[in-house]
C-alpha cells in the first residue's frame, strides 16, 4: 500500500466532468488499496476572476482582504471534489486551511508554509476517509487566511507530502509532464521522463510554469518523489501506485535526484520569461561608486534586481547602464532611479517591457564547454540581438526583443538537439 498526494491544477477541474474525471484518478488509487490526499486548485480562470473583482474593488487593496477573496475558488472545488468521490462510494471530506491547519508566516499574497499539522489527516486515513484539501491557502499568525502567490497549490501538494511522509507526489495537470521546452509554443517539445530537482528548480523559476518554483524547492529539500502527469489521460492509463514507485507506467515525469538519471543530456530544456522588464541609464559616469548608486536605492525599495549590463566606456569618462527588473516593478524602478538622478549623474532613462529572457538549462553543463558560444552563433545567424546575458553553473540566459521569442526558443531547441523524432 502506498500513501500518495494527488494534485488537481485548475485546468484538471474547470467543470464538473472534469472534476468527474479527476475522481476518477482518485478511484483507480483508492480501489488498488492506496491511501490519498488530494490537494485541488480553483477552476481555471476562476482565480483571475477574484483577482479582477478585488481589483475592481479597490485598485490599493488591503492584502488580508484580498487573499480572502483570493482563496476562495479552492473552496468550491474542495468540496465538489469530496462530494463526486462520495458519490462514487468513497469515503471523503474536504479540508480548508485553517482546518488542517496548514500554518503560513504573515506575507499576505505571497505567504510561505511554515507547518502542515498531519495528525488529524492520519487518522482519518486509518479510517480510509479521502482528505481533500484547498490549495494555494493557508493561515497566517494573525488568524487570517493567507494565499501562497499564483499557482501555490503546487506548494501546498508537495508540502503535504512532506508533512504526511507520502510516497510520492503526483501532480495532475493538462500536460503529460515536463518537455524540454513549453509544448505549446514548441509542438516538437519532447517530454522528459526525469528530470533532477535542480534543473526543474532552473525550469521554473526562468519561466516554465508547470511547477511553482517554490514546490520544487520543498520537495528537494525534502526529498519528495514528484510525478508530473495528466489529468486528461483515461484514469486506467496509469498503474495505480504500487511496489515500484520508480518506474511507474504511463506517461509523466519524474523529479529526482541527479544520480537517478542515468543518460543525462548537456541541455536539458529551454524556459523563456516575458515578465521581464529593462531600464537603461544612459551616459552615466564610468567611475568607483556609479553601480552602488544605483542599485542601491533600488535594494533599499525592496527591488529585485536580475541580470545587469554595463557598457564598455568609449572615452573612459562615461558608459551606459541596462539591468532588468520584474515588469511589475518597472514603473516603481523608474521613480526611484529618477529620484536619485541627482546623485548618480546619467542623461537619459529609458525603460521597455517589450522583452523576453530566453534561458537554456542543463546539469551537464557543468562540465561541457562552448555551450553559450554555440548559442550566441546560432541566434546571430537568425539576426536576433542578444541584449544582455547571465549565466550559473547549470544555465545560460539571455535577453532579446520579445517578438522573437518562438524564432529563439525554436532555435535553440533544434540547436542542442532536443526536437522530438
Ligand atoms: P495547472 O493549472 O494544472 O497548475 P499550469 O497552467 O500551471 O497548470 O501548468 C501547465 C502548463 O505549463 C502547460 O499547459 C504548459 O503550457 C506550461 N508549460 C510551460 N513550460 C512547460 C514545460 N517545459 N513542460 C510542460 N509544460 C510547460
Ligand atoms: N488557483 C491558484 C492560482 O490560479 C493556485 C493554483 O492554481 O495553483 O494561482
Ligand atoms: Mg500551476
Amino acid at each position: 500500500m502506498a500513501l500518495l498526494v494527488m494534485k488537481f491544477g485548475g485546468t484538471s477541474v474547470a467543470d464538473m466532468e472534469c472534476i468527474r474525471n479527476a475522481a476518477r484518478h482518485v478511484k483507480r488509487e483508492i480501489d488498488a488499496g492506496n491511501q490519498c490526499a488530494v490537494v485541488v486548485s480553483a477552476m481555471a480562470g476562476h482565480t483571475n476572476q477574484l483577482l479582477e473583482w478585488a481589483r475592481e474593488a479597490s485598485p490599493l487593496h488591503d492584502a488580508r482582504e484580498y487573499d480572502t477573496v483570493v482563496a476562495s475558488g479552492e473552496q468550491v472545488t474542495s468540496g465538489l471534489m469530496a462530494i463526486v468521490l462520495q458519490s462514487m462510494g468513497i469515503s471523503a471530506r474536504s479540508w480548508q486551511g485553517w482546518q488542517i491547519p496548514l500554518l503560513t508566516d504573515g506575507v499576505h499574497g505571497a505567504a510561505r508554509i511554515v507547518d502542515v499539522a498531519s495528525s488529524e489527516l492520519t487518522k482519518r486515513f486509518a479510517e480510509g476517509e479521502v482528505a481533500v484539501i484547498s490549495g494555494f491557502q493557508g493561515i497566517a499568525p494573525t488568524n487570517r487566511i493567507a494565499t501562497l502567490g499564483r499557482g501555490g497549490s503546487d506548494t501546498s501538494a508537495v508540502a503535504v507530502a512532506a508533512a504526511l511522509n507520502a510516497d510520492r507526489c503526483d501532480i495532475y495537470t493538462d500536460v503529460d509532464g515536463v518537455y524540454t521546452t513549453d509544448p505549446r509554443i514548441v509542438p516538437k517539445a519532447r517530454r522528459l521522463s526525469r528530470i533532477s530537482y535542480e534543473e526543474m528548480l532552473e525550469m521554473a523559476s526562468l519561466g516554465a510554469k508547470v511547477l511553482q518554483t517554490r514546490s520544487v524547492e520543498l520537495a528537494m529539500v525534502r526529498k519528495v518523489r514528484l510525478m508530473v502527469r495528466s489529468s486528461f489521460e483515461p484514469p486506467e492509463r496509469y498503474a495505480p501506485a504500487g511496489g515500484d514507485l520508480q518506474n511507474e507506467p504511463g506517461p509523466g515525469t519524474l523529479v529526482c535526484d541527479e544520480d537517478e538519471i542515468l543518460e543525462q543530456q548537456i541541455v536539458s530544456g529551454i524556459a523563456y520569461a516575458k515578465d521581464e522588464a529593462k531600464v537603461t541609464l544612459l551616459k552615466v559616469a564610468d567611475k568607483p561608486g556609479v553601480a552602488a548608486s544605483v542599485f542601491g536605492p533600488l535594494a533599499e525599495a525592496d527591488i529585485n534586481v536580475d541580470m545587469i549590463v554595463q557598457n564598455v566606456s568609449e572615452d573612459g569618462r562615461y558608459t551606459d547602464m541596462t539591468f532588468t527588473v520584474q515588469d511589475t516593478e518597472l514603473e516603481k524602478t523608474l521613480k526611484v532611479i529618477e529620484g536619485a538622478k541627482e546623485k548618480i549623474g546619467y542623461s537619459d532613462l529609458r525603460g521597455s517591457t517589450d522583452v523576453v529572457k530566453i534561458s537554456v538549462i542543463g546539469v551537464g553543463m557543468r562540465s561541457h564547454a562552448g555551450v553559450a558560444a554555440k548559442m550566441f552563433k546560432a541566434l546571430a545567424e537568425k539576426g536576433i540581438n542578444i541584449e544582455a546575458i547571465t549565466t550559473s553553473e547549470i544555465k545560460i540566459s539571455i535577453l532579446i526583443e520579445a517578438a522573437y521569442t518562438e524564432l529563439a526558443v525554436r532555435t535553440l531547441h533544434t540547436l542542442y538537439e532536443l526536437d522530438a523524432e
